[in-house]
């Protein structure tokens, strides 16, 4: 919340468009920056033209301290001893803030900084395809891991923006958080405030359960609209993929409909219809083109979902689009009598075994988890996210290790 609050106080008095994009720009580059050489002691100042100027903009100069900053002799420096936590929340506010407003990161001008500190340019990472085995689950996973390389097209994400009622969901967060707030103080509720992106995650959740996707069970029929029953299911090629057809015949009239499970996200925008597969899948994509870091989340009981990382919490989030449910990971075990085995969460540059967060009788489902030794589960996890690790920066790298470290720790315990 506080950093796009802010940063809209900052749009308010700057007023060129232009202008604020520039601003925008050049801060993400220096925190970039920073961030990438956390043990570096230069370029940790303001220098740039661009930003000295706005300086004495009470909003901006007041972001910058509340970001870490610090007035020194008339300069704005990020201290050395200071914690970069505040800084990666700021970094993915101000890439959030730039998609919103201006699209992909288009024209951008390196200045005040030097020469090879160039525009971190988004990395196109290369599939792994390296597990030596025919084992069908660490297969899966592999190409799930790969899959989530199509998410992070800018012209996709771009494609999905539009479709997202951004100004309305953002009010609506706004709402849902002093909601929260009016609870809290009045005593109606225990808790802590609501952070803005858990907020507008929310609505983003409730707009694409209610308004934009449609759950698809049978379809009906084509010729007089009524229920179908399913006959077979057969390969189709379009123009952009391969996928499955489930073909049905009409129960009053004997006509015949279909259904084709799409796998394109691009052709989802479109079709906005089908099943867990299909909801996940798209609602992935929305997240990722909203900032989000984001997991598809694959349990081998049948039922897909995401995950969205909480950088307040420093946590992986359950995210159900289907039910439109946010953080209730034991509704599986619990509600629905599930029987998980292995759920595998798959993000851009990170997997992990996390089916110890959506099960609580650890010792039953490790006697259910057949279908590859733990040995190898590891193992497979491991050179995967050594391959996709290897393409990062070296302060994304410690950051995820950092992260996944973090979770394991959350994993081992039982609830
Ligand atoms: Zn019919």
């Amino acid at each position: 919340m506080e950093d796009m609050a802010r940063l809209a106080l900052v749009e308010q008095n700057v007023k060129d468009i232009c202008k604020f994009n520039e601003i925008l720009q050049e801060l993400l580059q220096l925190i970039n920056y920073i961030l990438d050489n956390p043990h570096e002691n230069e370029n940790r100042t303001i220098k740039s033209e661009t930003l000295r100027k706005v300086l004495n903009c009470e909003a901006f100069s007041d972001y910058l301290k509340y970001i870490g900053f610090q007035t020194l002799q008339n300069e704005f420096i990020f201290p050395k001893e200071q914690t970069l936590n505040k800084l990666r929340v700021a970094q993915a506010a101000l890439e959030r803030k730039i998609n919103f407003c201006y699209g992909s990161d288009k024209n951008v001008r390196a200045t005040g900084l030097p020469n090879h500190v160039q525009y971190r340019k988004k990395i196109q990472f290369t599939p792994a395809n390296i597990l030596e085995t025919d084992n069908q689950l660490l297969l899966k996973i592999q190409t799930l891991f790969n899959d989530m390389i199509k998410y992070e097209n800018e012209e996709l994400q771009q494609m999905a923006r539009e479709h997202i009622p951004l100004v309305t969901l953002q009010l609506m967060a706004l709402d849902r958080m002093r909601e929260q707030q009016r609870k809290i103080k009045t005593g109606e509720i225990k808790g802590h405030d609501m952070s803005y992106d858990i907020a507008l995650l929310m609505e983003l959740l409730g707009w694409f359960k209610h308004k934009f996707f449609t759950w698809v069970d049978k379809p009906s029929c084509d010729n007089c609209g009524k229920s179908t029953q399913f006959v077979k299911t057969i390969t189709m090629r379009t123009e952009t993929e391969t996928c499955r057809v489930e073909l049905y015949k009409c129960t009053s009239c004997g006509g015949n409909a279909q259904f084709p499970r799409y796998n394109s996200p691009r052709t989802l925008l479109r079709t906005r219809r089908g099943r867990c597969g299909e909801w996940a899948n798209c609602f992935t994509l929305l997240c990722r083109a909203l900032g989000y870091d984001t997991r598809y989340v694959y349990d081998t009981t049948d039922h897909v979902w995401c995950e969205v990382f909480d950088y307040e919490s420093n946590s992986w989030l359950h995210v159900d689009p289907c039910e439109g449910v946010l953080n209730s990971p034991l509704m599986y075990s619990h509600g629905w009598g599930k029987k998980l085995t292995y759920v595998i969460a798959v993000s851009k540059d990170d997997l992990q075994d996390v089916t110890w967060r959506y099960t609580f009788d650890h010792k039953e489902v490790l006697r259910r988890r057949s279908a590859v030794s733990e040995a190898e589960l590891v193992g497979a996890v491991l050179s995967l996210r050594a391959h996709r690790h290897a393409q990062l920066s070296p302060a994304r790298r410690r950051y995820l290790a950092a992260r996944a470290l973090r979770e394991l720790v959350d994993l081992m315990l039982e609830r």
